[in-house]
């Protein structure tokens, strides 16, 4: 069976070997969640909740360890691993405690007059088994965030962490430590062959984070079974930065919002469009701060200091994607300000804030996946909006303005997932927000109502009584029917509406409410 080895990104330190799941083991990891499966579903929403609570007990009284195993297999900062890993997961678990039993419960629909005496119903029911497979940039929330929301709506949950960073044995070992339900959430390790054959087994659905280059695999491998997919895939985000902003305000923001995570975020910062009067103000600024951050280096050994602003990038292809984007972009015009070349031997790559880059650059327009902030200049709102939206991407976005009507007016007309005003990524940190793309950013919505709804069978239901009552759209067809439904369209769809006076006449309705009441 094949093994993974897994490497410290910031020391290069060899730290273990991971056994990529065979047949049999993927095969037993279906069978007991469709085992657990059927329990899960028997719990009420409200214990589900309080099973997952357990996960952020013992987030918060064991993070230092956590965060040690996190800092070591992704090169972040402690503050990264605390702010964006722990915190995140333990905010989510938190919102959906209490909004969980709310959004699940059935809801009652509104039943039009014409099948009156019936009531409508919405009720959400689990799928079975979803598969939720994971990139290696935020290991701990693209592990909890999306199965503990497939918990919470009755799921049974198989994930697959990436093989960058597998983290072996921590999330088992977070879960047993919390006494969490067992079963209720397995661990696959393994790489795309893993991920792929996890597919083959046919869970209920997928959830899948991950590049747009495999989100097109996964999508074509679910199509065969037409297993339902989600899709949260790469993104290019745009920050659209006006005039009238506090500069330094704007530029803190976004220097922290391209280079936070070393820039592998899916929703960093990677194309700045800069209103033409401030632009040579917010570059400098931009420089100024950008190397000014305290970033790691490869000869600090043991742990980092909390101090540290900067780690080091997480994987050696990804630091050759940036260098070869960055090499492209030089060779075409573009001007390195800071940064610009990683320091030898190393994954550490420093903040890089580039100008005149063009979207026909590869810099420019596919995802660059790493500290690198392309700064360009534009005139009017209208050319700023359609510089934003070439893009084959469209996962999320920032609009920077003292004008807030404007600012409100350009996040409208950009077409991505999310928007923050004055902020960038920040939606994100909102659990009851929406979270996902369009366009090569993927599909679908997980947190909010729409990440417990996506992971439920919305089922609707019609309760009617049992009387001898036949219906009129039940056999036999006759003449009088077919005329008595046209007369019906006449009145209920032809405007100005005439059914009340129709059904009065024509219906033996007696409990009509009056005609202003209805009409
Ligand atoms: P990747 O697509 O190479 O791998 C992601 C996961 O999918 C891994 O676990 C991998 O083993 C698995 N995988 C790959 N091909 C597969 C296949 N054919 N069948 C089944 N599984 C397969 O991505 P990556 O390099 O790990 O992560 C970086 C990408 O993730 C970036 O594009 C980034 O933007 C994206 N991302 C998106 C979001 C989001 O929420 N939209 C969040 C984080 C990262």
């Amino acid at each position: 069976m094949a093994t993974l080895a897994v490497h410290n990104p910031r020391t290069g330190q060899f730290l273990y070997e991971v056994e990529e799941a065979g047949d049999e083991t993927v095969t037993a990891v279906f069978q007991r969640a469709r085992a657990v499966q059927p329990q899960i579903a028997a719990m009420s929403v409200a214990e589900r909740a309080r099973e997952i609570v357990k996960i952020s007990d013992y987030l918060v009284a064991h993070r230092e360890a956590i965060i040690d195993r996190l800092v070591a297999e992704t090169g972040k900062t402690r503050f990264e691993a605390l702010s964006n890993e722990l915190f995140e997961v333990c905010g989510g678990i938190d919102y959906f405690r209490d909004a969980a039993p709310k959004i699940l419960a059935d809801r009652k629909a509104p039943t039009p007059l014409v099948l009156l005496g019936k009531k409508s119903k919405i009720v959400f029911e689990p799928l079975g088994t979803v598969l939720v497979i994971a990139p290696w940039n935020y290991p701990l929330v693209q592990c909890f965030t999306p199965s503990l929301q497939a918990f919470l709506a009755g799921n049974a949950v198989v994930f697959k962490p990436s093989e960058v960073t597998p983290l072996r044995g921590l999330y088992e070992e977070i879960m047993r430590g919390a006494g969490f339900m067992p079963d209720a959430i397995q661990i696959v390790y393994g790489g795309k062959e893993v991920g792929a054959r996890l597919i083959q087994q046919r869970p209920d659905k997928i959830h899948f984070t991950g590049s747009s280059r495999a989100g097109r695999q996964v999508m074509a491998a679910a199509a065969e079974h037409l297993i339902p997919v989600e899709l949260e895939l790469g993104g290019k985000d745009a920050a659209i930065v006006f005039a009238d902003v506090e500069v330094e305000k704007a530029a803190n923001g976004i220097v922290w919002a391209a280079f936070t995570n070393a820039g592998q975020a899916c929703t960093a910062v990677e194309r700045c469009f800069v209103e033409e009067p401030i632009y040579e103000e917010f570059v400098a600024a931009a420089v100024k701060i950008a190397q000014n951050l305290r970033v790691a280096t490869a000869k600090q050994d043991g742990r980092l200091p909390d101090t540290c602003d900067m780690g080091s990038m997480t994987a050696e292809f990804q630091v050759q994607i940036v260098e070869k984007q960055l090499a492209e972009a030089v060779a075409a015009g573009a001007n390195v300000l800071c940064g610009g070349a990683r320091q030898p031997d190393s994954l550490f790559f420093p903040p890089t804030v580039v100008v005149d880059v063009t979207q026909e650059m590869a810099l420019g327009r596919e995802e660059t996946f790493g500290p690198v902030l392309p700064i360009m200049k534009f005139q009017t709102e209208a050319e700023a909006i359609a510089l934003a939206n070439d893009s084959p991407y469209g996962l999320g976005a920032s609009v920077w303005s003292a004008d807030l009507a404007r600012a409100e007016r350009v996040a409208r007309a950009l077409k991505v997932g999310n928007v923050a005003i004055n902020n960038h990524m920040l939606t994100e940190a909102n659990p009851a927000l929406p979270y996902g793309g369009v366009k090569a950013s993927g599909y679908g919505r997980y947190k909010g109502d729409w990440g417990l709804l996506g992971f439920s069978n919305v089922k609707a239901l019609m309760i009617g009584g049992d009387n001898d009552h036949i219906e009129s759209h039940w056999y036999p067809f006759t003449p009088t029917k077919y005329a008595l439904f046209g007369r019906l369209m006449e009145a209920f769809f032809r405007r100005p509406r005439a059914w009340v006076g129709f059904l009065r006449s024509a219906l033996p309705f007696d409990s009509l409410g009056s005609k202003e009441k209805i009409q």
